[in-house]
């Protein structure tokens, strides 16, 4: 198993004092979701937007086309009108606008509104995406859009993007699509090396140490304590080879278990131990998006 000599750590921002403690400076934002304030820097004025290049504002996560609608999502008040000054802001001096909006069963029927809304204020591309199945979904969301209603959204659009011919807009139509066992065995051979434990590990504010962001910061998940050890010595630790190379008998019941790809899938790229908690509850099951983990609500 590749593994660097030394660890990349990140400091977790889930504890209070764990970035000015370590030193680790604030990244600046990538996306600005609207609504909210200070952190992703909204509303952009009209004196300082930000710059389109690198660290600059990506996209602008955009939730509703009315005020009462967009206030009431975000939990935010003056959010609608917020984001509209943004836009505007962003237009003037000739930064390129792409904006997002997941559709939901809260706000799909409002779809043709805000893209009339949004082309009119200057945006370069309207993306809505459907709120859709992750691969710890519970099957009682009452978010999901109805299919028919998504297809009405999208025939919808369609027409309004006659009148707007430059502008790039997306919109769902009906159900969204299972990947099929073809799509997910492609996927899952094509995976992003799991970082975790095998380039860094997450340092938690009291110096304990995870080995991802995401992992409950107790118990079995803790694989090191940088008040009492150094940060090799916990690097180099049993623990952490426990983790990233676990025994097979511990899988007992799980297509882990019978796998015949055990030590690759362990040696190779790893297999996503955080998933595998959320989406099972339990280090010892396999990541939800291998294509052997069992069926359940989810796309992956
Ligand atoms: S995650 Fe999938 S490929 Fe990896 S050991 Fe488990 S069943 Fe096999």
């Amino acid at each position: 198993m590749k593994r660097r000599k030394a660890p990349v750590l990140t400091a977790s921002s889930r504890h209070a004092s764990a970035r000015s403690r370590l030193g680790a400076k604030r990244r600046r934002p990538l996306v600005a979701q609207a609504g909210r304030r200070g952190e992703h820097g909204l509303p952009v004025t009209h004196e300082a937007p930000p710059g389109s290049g690198h660290g600059g504002i990506k996209r602008l996560e955009w939730r509703a086309p009315t005020s009462s609608l967009a206030d009431e999502l975000t939990r935010s008040r003056n959010s609608f009108s917020e984001t509209v000054e943004s836009i505007r802001n962003l237009i003037a001096p000739g930064i390129k606008v792409r904006t997002n909006t997941v559709a939901t069963s809260l706000n799909v029927k409002s779809t043709p509104e805000l893209v009339i809304l949004l082309a009119d204020l200057g945006a370069d591309i309207i993306r809505i995406s459907q709120y859709g199945f992750s691969a710890y979904a519970d099957g009682g969301d009452t978010l999901f859009v109805e299919p028919a209603e998504m297809q009405r959204a999208h025939d919808a659009v369609r027409k309004i993007a006659e009148q707007y011919p430059l502008l790039d807009i997306f919109v769902p139509r009906g159900a969204p699509r299972a990947a099929s066992e073809e799509e997910r065995t492609r996927a899952w051979q094509n995976r992003a090396v799991c970082s975790a434990g095998r380039y860094g590990f997450v340092v938690l504010s009291d110096g304990k140490v995870v080995l991802c962001d995401e992992l409950p910061p107790s118990g079995f998940w803790i694989v090191g304590d940088l008040s009492r050890q150094s940060i090799m010595d916990v690097w180099n630790s049993p623990h952490i080879d426990a983790l990233l190379r676990p025994r097979r008998s511990s899988f007992k019941e799980t297509a882990c278990f019978r796998c015949e790809q055990f030590d690759s899938c362990h040696e190779n790229k790893g297999r996503c131990f955080r998933d595998a908690w959320k989406a099972f509850g339990t280090f010892n099951a396999p990541a939800p998006s291998c294509p052997k983990a069992p069926a359940s609500r989810r796309l992956m």
